[in-house]
């Protein structure tokens, strides 16, 4: 039977190899994480709006009634990607 104290150094031991291990270090993986999820909330922000504008953009209609429901013209493709605002408000 291991002891408390044998059980605990043993733990310790693991975590620490784990933490040696390129890419498992938990306090960066949090932090990476943490940006992701900012990153993705604004990504999905700026697409909504994107997307949002497209709905009265004459140009990206024209292009959604040649087949694709989803298709965005270049202005709004560019924004949906992040490269630039739309001029919109026509
Ligand atoms: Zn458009």
């Amino acid at each position: 039977m291991p002891s408390e104290r044998q059980k605990k150094r043993a733990i310790a031991e693991g975590v620490r190899a784990l933490r040696d291990r390129p890419g498992w270090d938990p306090r960066r993986f949090q932090a990476e994480s943490r940006t992701e999820r900012v990153k993705r909330s604004l990504e999905d922000a700026r697409v909504s709006e994107a997307l949002s504008d497209a709905d009265q953009c004459p140009a990206c209609k024209e292009l959604r009634d040649q087949g694709d429901a989803g298709a965005l013209c270049q202005e709004h493709l560019r924004e949906a990607m992040g490269l630039g605002t739309a001029v919109t408000g026509k």
